[in-house]
């Protein structure tokens, strides 16, 4: 059996036995490890609460047949801000589901782990601009291959009268390329989608409220479309 290092930001958990947890994280070099943290569920458990979700931690691994366990964890960052505040936490909720649909093991997951990390870092900084989750779920359609094209129409290659949206053709379309089931969109958004999509978290423009809406909505359904599944944590957002 070997001890080995890594490192990653906590997912999720769930308990595994009377007194044990399964931790799921992602790693940049190893992708999603799923590892069991032992007596964690007694009070006065040796990891504290750094096995919490959204905390980047240093972990050593004792390799399992199955499963591995951590032996011993340490924080890099708790992103302690962020968990102050109920939109800061459903933001980046959003954030990790979409990461723990992705991301799968054994595979390196360097670009949705920096991904992550970013959208975690401004989120413990400041209150969630309105159009950053949006910016992160575009931003992940690029990491895993599908990002959309706005700039250009899917079909044919003009840049003249993108006034549609097809998920299936992967972006904007114009008029005489639009196929049945591709969306009509307002006056703006295609280009809305743009900025939001390529500017960094920390630089988003001054929100249009009545584009913003519709982009994470366009958004969100765009990306459910290819992942095959519903983000559920958006659901909550949207209440
Ligand atoms: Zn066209």
């Amino acid at each position: 059996m070997a001890i080995r290092n890594d490192q990653g930001i906590v997912l999720r958990g769930y308990p595994f036995g009377e007194s044990h947890r399964i931790v799921v994280l992602v790693s940049p070099n190893s992708g999603k490890i799923r590892a069991v943290a032992k007596g964690v569920r007694k009070t006065k458990s040796r990891f504290g609460g750094r096995l919490e979700p959204f905390t980047h931690v240093d972990l050593v691994l004792y390799e399992g047949r199955n499963l591995d366990t951590i032996t011993q964890v340490s924080t890099i960052s708790a992103f302690g801000e962020l968990r102050n505040h109920l939109d800061r936490v459903l933001a980046a909720s959003t954030m990790l589901e979409v990461v723990d649909a992705v991301v799968q093991q054994d595979e390196s997951a360097h670009r949705m782990f920096l991904l992550l990390q970013r959208g975690l870092t401004v989120l413990d900084r400041e209150a969630p601009h309105p159009d950053l989750v949006t910016s992160f779920l575009l931003k992940a359609a690029v990491v895993i291959g599908v990002g959309p094209s706005f700039d250009s129409c899917a079909g044919c290659g003009t840049k003249e009268d993108l006034k549609r949206f097809s998920f299936a053709e992967g972006g904007s379309l114009c008029d005489s390329c639009r196929v049945p089931g591709s969306y009509a969109l307002r006056d703006g958004l295609i280009d809305y989608l743009a900025m939001v999509g390529a500017a960094e978290f920390h630089a988003l423009g001054e929100p249009d409220e009545s584009l913003s809406r519709e982009a994470l909505g366009v958004t969100r359904r765009f990306l459910e479309y290819h992942l095959d599944r519903r983000i559920k944590s958006l659901a909550m957002l949207d209440a």
